[in-house]
């Protein structure tokens, strides 16, 4: 490759298309005021100041409207004046944390970042506060006490506004109300101890050369791996660390031992901790009027109750089983061959301990179907992935992107574009598109809402802007920027958040987009990550770069898909067990009876998943028990709805590039967002019943 051809490469993937060619946001303006829509693009601050300002601002504008609301005429009380106005006020306020956020997780001034650290972390606290409001808690009970004839969205504003302030112990007599208060404020803190137990949890294993044989050779000249003559160190709380030994590890006894590490971290300070938790979130369910934690967590959900959920999964437990057993079978017949090498012949099953299958699992994929990833990345040039995709979702979905001008960048590769709809050009919202490493940026890869859509007071649309924060392989002098099939799946998937944040149509800021329950939200993309595993999809856009006549192979596709399969039944058991005891956790359990949480989780985890070593108590590391406290089931729960929708797409006339099925998908989910329950919602969308049976397929 020649330096010329080089430096044009660079620099077309630097700067994309010229400023000049580019569309600007007011050539849109006249499409806009014909559908009474508005597009904006963000105005930012530019000084850690102006962040500090616009945090302050917001705070006191919300104050005020606040203010005004607790002080209405008890009988002057409105639709307008209390439940919608709390909705603009909450709107309003969260397209200030939102820019904060941006700002925190992008710009490259690390001064900036503190700053809107700092706004964010105010906000929240001043979020949360809200609830609290007496005064305007009464005004809007007020307006719900004249039994309005309200429908629709409206109705369900009202409904789920009074929801939030009963959860929040509003409707309580004072006394109890403040003792509710009272346990909150101590579970926040235990959980937050819970949480630094498990990140300050550090424990090396020692292990000689022989104990580690296996292991891939790079493993020994990672940086703190050697620590001695024939002495490797491996941090059990060290995930990476972890997994590779667990993978590669050939002796049973060294895997073991590093489960054993790791599944008893944080043991000594978590398990009571966490029994005191459980105890606190109970008596607050209870408090609250609920049996149970789970029924009070799962209330605003798809599941609505902590026995729908759990049903769920022992109905998906049972479903997989068959599989489960099959590929536990196979497991075992390659650990017989290690256990028994000159066995007389016999299958004595040796059994798969929860420190095995991930080792012959790995050996199951090398075996039969190995696949060479760092070849398939050359299928994968990031251009050509966005063209394609973007060419798909406009197709599937009726929509028409166009890159425009960007007035402000916070990086300079920083892109802009527009989404319309393809039939009447109807403007429909922005995004942004920021692809690339760099220090101090949020490093996975995620869609952000900065400007949520909403109806506003004028009359008029406010369409949302998002924008997608992505940490992919930067080109080099001589190569693209290149996707693993892996990063190409969340591609697909968060740009499904993109669409489903910018093609809503809810009124209200609580119900747009992907505002929706938190069991459903992953659902849709999920489902659209099946697109990269059809040869179809892949050969419209995925050719080497070197020589784009070149598709990928289709024995290679097969190979993925087989080696998917074959894992799936072990995987989703695993979910299935963390799902379960979570639940059980967290089911009805007398007040004053004094909790056992390894009691409850390890016989479960044996149960569900794998036999287990006694000594250890997986929930004491198990970070999801704060903040997705009977909330774990939601992956599942959502893996099978996605699997159920894409059946609509699997059986149209022309599967994933199906414009009506796609169509269907745009209105009637993620245009009404949240606006009408998603249950009914999923059963537009799909034309039936909803079932389990596609996911268990
Ligand atoms: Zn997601």
């Amino acid at each position: 490759m020649n330096f010329r051809y080089t430096l044009l490469l660079v620099l077309g993937l630097a700067f994309g298309a010229r400023a000049e060619d580019l569309k600007s946001i007011d050539s849109y303006r006249d499409a806009g005021a014909k559908a009474n829509a508005q597009l904006t693009i963000p105005d930012w601050p530019q000084t850690p100041e102006a962040v500090e300002t616009s945090a302050r601002e917001a705070i006191k504008k919300g104050n005020a409207v606040l203010d005004a609301i607790g002080k209405l005429d008890r009988k002057k009380v409105t639709f307008q004046n209390t439940v919608v106005a709390l909705d603009d006020l909450a709107y309003d306020v969260n397209n200030v944390e939102n820019k904060a956020t941006i700002i925190k997780e992008a710009n490259t001034d690390p001064k900036m970042r503190a700053a809107a650290e700092n706004a964010v972390k105010t906000l929240n606290d001043w979020f949360v506060g809200i609830d609290y409001r007496e005064d305007v808690y009464k005004s809007i009970k007020a307006f719900a006490d004249t039994n309005p004839q309200l429908t629709g969205e409206d109705k369900k504003l009202l409904d789920e506004t009074m929801r939030d302030y009963r959860r929040a112990g509003l409707a309580l007599p004072a006394a109890k109300r403040k003792e509710v208060e009272q346990l909150r404020k101590q579970l926040a803190r235990l959980g937050t101890d819970f949480n630094s137990n498990i990140a300050n949890a550090k424990r090396p294993v020692v292990f000689t050369k022989a104990e580690l044989e296996g292991m891939p050779e790079d493993f020994f000249t990672k940086p703190g791996i050697k620590t001695g003559d024939d002495a490797y160190s491996v941090l059990a709380n060290v995930t990476w660390q972890y997994n590779t030994v667990e993978e590669n590890a050939k002796s049973e006894a060294t895997r073991k031992k590093l489960y054993i590490a790791r599944e008893t971290l944080a043991k000594e300070k978590n398990v009571p901790l966490l029994n005191q938790m459980l105890t606190l979130r109970n008596k607050i369910a209870l408090r609250l009027g609920y049996k149970s934690w789970d029924d009070f967590q799962t209330e605003p959900r798809m599941a609505k109750t902590g026995a729908a959920a759990q049903k769920y999964i022992d109905d998906l437990v049972a479903g997989i089983e068959p599989k489960f057993a099959a590929e536990l079978s196979e497991l075992q017949k390659m650990k017989q061959l290690d256990v028994q090498p000159h066995g007389n012949g016999v299958f004595t099953a040796p059994r798969i301990n929860i420190w095995d299958w991930r080792y012959y699992q790995n050996q199951l994929k090398k075996q039969k179907f190995a696949v060479d990833a760092q070849a398939l990345r050359n299928f994968f040039p990031l251009q050509k992935v966005l063209d394609g995709m973007f060419a798909i979702y406009q197709r599937i979905f009726d929509l028409k992107f166009e890159q425009v001008a960007v007035p402000y960048k916070w990086i300079g590769d920083l892109e802009l574009w527009s989404v319309s709809d393809a039939a009447s050009g109807e403007p429909l919202g922005l995004f942004y598109l920021d692809m690339f490493p760099r220090d101090g940026k949020f490093n996975h890869f995620a869609e952000f809402e900065i400007i949520g859509g909403k109806l506003l007071p004028d009359g008029k649309y406010q369409r949302p802007t998002v924008t997608l924060l992505c940490n992919f392989p930067p080109a080099t002098a001589d190569k693209p920027s290149l996707l693993s099939h892996n990063e190409v799946e969340i591609l697909f998937h968060e740009f499904g958040h993109v669409l489903h944040t910018i093609t809503t149509h809810a009124k209200y800021a609580r119900f747009a987009g992907t505002h929706v329950p938190t069991d459903f939200v992953e659902a849709p993309s999920q489902m659209l990550q099946n697109w990269v595993w059809d040869k179809n999809v892949l050969d419209s856009f995925a050719a080497d770069y070197r020589d784009p006549s070149k598709k990928i192979p289709a024995e290679t596709i097969q190979k993925m898909k087989d080696a998917k399969l074959a894992t799936a039944g072990v995987f989703y058991r695993r979910q299935f067990a963390f799902a379960s005891l979570d639940l059980a956790l967290h089911g009805p359990h007398a007040e004053n009876a004094p909790y056992d949480c390894v009691a409850i989780s390890n016989p479960i985890l044996e149960k569900v998943f794998l036999p287990i070593d006694p000594s250890t108590t997986f929930v004491s590391y198990f970070g999801h028990l704060n903040g997705y406290d009977a909330g774990y089931y939601g992956y599942a729960w959502a893996d099978a709805i996605a699997a159920d929708m894409a059946t609509v797409f699997e059986s149209a006339p022309e599967g994933y590039f199906d414009q009506q099925a796609g169509v269907r998908l745009r209105n009637e989910i993620y245009a009404v967002g949240d606006s009408r329950d998603v249950n009914d919602s999923i059963e537009k969308f799909l034309g039936r019943k909803q079932s389990v049976q596609p996911f268990l397929k």
